[in-house]
């Protein structure tokens, strides 16, 4: 692993140097296509460098975060073993994963338990704010969103598919067809084969809600 490439990623471009050290010599690159499914199986903390992963819970039935670049994840390996979650990519999507047992080596446990708690506050109040979503927004706010943020993530000519948007945001995969049909008619943006390309930030914004 090579320092340009750490420092593509904001968390791994802060690391003290020991833990550099560690995600140098064990860490490895990995990327995969839109609409892959993957299996975490190791105990190991990922950093996203590009595209976005929908992770999801250990029986598979709800999207519990949405992975972009900059997003880490797999802290809670370094206390529990891999739960076995899955993760779904939306875009096409780059990332690094490190063993946890490397950083906890070089930093001890003290130290993973500070990050590990820090992020499980922030993922308590994304899934807060997600089921508030899920219970009072419509499908079409929703999808707008989500495609909303993919765009921050990816650009505006996204390679997906509305089958991974569907079960990323747990509807059928017909609502989605609607939603999407919709906003194409609105305006917002375009749908290609196996892409959908936004051609109004704005009014892609106005019909989200914003979550
Ligand atoms: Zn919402």
């Amino acid at each position: 692993m090579t320092d340009p490439l750490l420092d593509r990623h904001p968390v791994l471009r802060l690391l003290p140097d020991a833990l550099r050290e560690v995600v140098r010599r064990e860490g490895r690159s990995y990327g995969c296509n839109s609409a892959d499914s993957l299996t975490a199986e190791s105990p190991v903390v990922g950093f996203v460098i590009s595209g976005a992963l929908a992770t999801f819970d250990p029986c598979g039935l709800a999207c519990v975060s949405l992975l972009g670049p900059g997003a880490t994840f797999g802290w809670e390996t370094a206390f529990a073993p891999a739960a076995g979650g899955r993760r779904l990519a939306l875009l096409d999507s780059t990332w690094i994963e490190t063993p946890v047992s490397g950083l906890r080596g070089a930093m001890g446990s003290g130290w993973l338990e500070h990050i590990f708690a820090h992020h499980a506050l922030d993922r308590i109040q994304r899934l807060q704010a997600d089921s508030a979503c899920h219970a009072v927004h419509p499908v079409t706010r929703r999808t707008a969103n989500l495609i909303r943020r993919l765009a921050q993530a990816g650009g505006s000519d996204l390679r997906t598919t509305q089958s991974a948007i569907a079960e990323a945001m747990g509807v059928q995969r017909t609502s989605v067809n609607a939603a999407v049909k919709a906003l194409e008619k609105e305006g917002a943006l375009c749908l290609r084969r196996g892409r959908i390309q936004i051609t109004c930030a704005d009014r892609l914004a106005q019909a989200a809600c914003g979550c």
